[in-house]
């Protein structure tokens, strides 16, 4: 099997979920993982709970997927609540196991749980993406160990935590001189936010592939809960219009939402994005009709370089 890395000679495509609390909840999200390796992903993503509250989960369902699948699985690792001996066993149980990719972040506390980022060992995704090229260095003396590719958040509209865009950009550039060969980014609904930072980090000197986030929306709640979530973003007037029109109820706003997304991923192909990374919410239906509606059958036929039909 190729490494990781070799995966951005192409365009790639791959689906986040997030591990369940429960054996039932984990087998249902199984099914879905079965249904979408038929689309052929490039990789998966494990979400990691806020402040390491899913820690072991997270790790059950990525040595899981890998094992039953053979599926390139890339565990989120969030920084927030750890020491540097949580992060160390984490990272070589990963690489002892033959995981090649780590998305590196920092993470927010959970909900309601007054916290100082100051007092964790790693206060950003930066200094969290050094310390895994260290411990990948000592891996690969003891026992040949081929790297991580590591990848890191972006912003298209921007972190409310970090109000200076110009200051986000140095950090950003500062989390990929530390080590990170990729981006993947927050979840955006207007393509222009995501072309105008992907030249910002061009002028910037970020040469890395940034791999955009594509979430189809569900629901009127699922919306709510999102804006809480994925701080920072945005619905534009036209995709609130949309919903608007509808009766509201979630079969309604699924269709609005698999339509959305779906013009979205077409519009991000025809500018050469280097990836998309589909939110799946931990359901299959959704990015199987974007695929479905794309008129092709998996990534590979979704990537593939378009000539003339006639
Ligand atoms: C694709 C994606 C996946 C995600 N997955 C998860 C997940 O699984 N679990 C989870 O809990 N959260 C997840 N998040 C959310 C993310 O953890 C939060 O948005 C968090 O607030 C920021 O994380 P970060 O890695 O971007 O932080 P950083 O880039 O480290 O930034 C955090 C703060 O530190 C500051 N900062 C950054 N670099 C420096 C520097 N060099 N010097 C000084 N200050 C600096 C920034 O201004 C900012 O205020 C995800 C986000 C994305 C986009």
């Amino acid at each position: 099997m190729s490494h990781f890395r070799e995966l951005f000679e192409s365009t790639t495509f791959s689906f986040e979920f997030f591990p369940p609390k429960t054996e039932a909840g984990a087998q249902k999200l199984f099914d879905h993982i079965v249904k979408l390796e038929k689309l052929r992903p490039s990789f998966v993503s494990v979400t990691y709970g806020a402040g390491g509250s899913t820690r072991q989960l997270t790790r059950d369902l990525v040595h899981r997927v890998r094992a039953e699948t053979g599926i390139n699985t890339v565990p989120h690792l969030t920084c927030v609540k750890h020491s540097e001996s949580d992060i160390r066993g984490i990272v070589e149980g990963y690489a002892q196991r033959g995981i090649q990719s780590i998305l590196a972040l920092r993470g927010d506390p959970p909900h309601n749980e007054p916290h100082c980022f100051g007092d964790d060992r790693f206060s950003n995704a930066g200094e969290l993406v050094r310390f895994i090229r260290k411990i990948e260095d000592e891996q690969r003396q003891l026992n040949g160990f081929k790297g991580f590719g590591i990848g890191v958040a972006g912003f298209p509209e921007g972190h409310p935590s970090t109000p200076n865009r110009i200051t986000e950009m140095e950090y950003l550039k500062a989390k990929i001189d530390a080590g990170a060969d990729y981006i993947i980014t927050q979840m955006f609904f207007d393509n222009r936010d995501l072309y105008d930072f992907r030249d910002r980090c061009e002028m910037a000197g970020i040469r890395v592939p940034i791999i955009a986030g594509v979430m189809p929306i569900q629901s009127i709640s699922g919306m709510k809960r999102m804006s809480e979530l994925a701080l920072g973003m945005r619905f534009p007037a036209p995709l609130l219009r949309m919903v608007r029109r509808t009766d509201g109820s979630d079969e309604a706003i699924r269709r609005v939402g698999v339509h959305w997304a779906t013009e979205q991923s077409r519009d991000l192909l025809d500018h050469r994005v280097s990836g998309i990374h589909f939110y799946t919410l931990n359901s299959s239906g959704a990015t199987m009709e974007i695929y479905k509606t794309l008129g092709v059958q998996d990534s590979q036929q979704l990537g593939s370089e378009p000539t003339l039909p006639f």
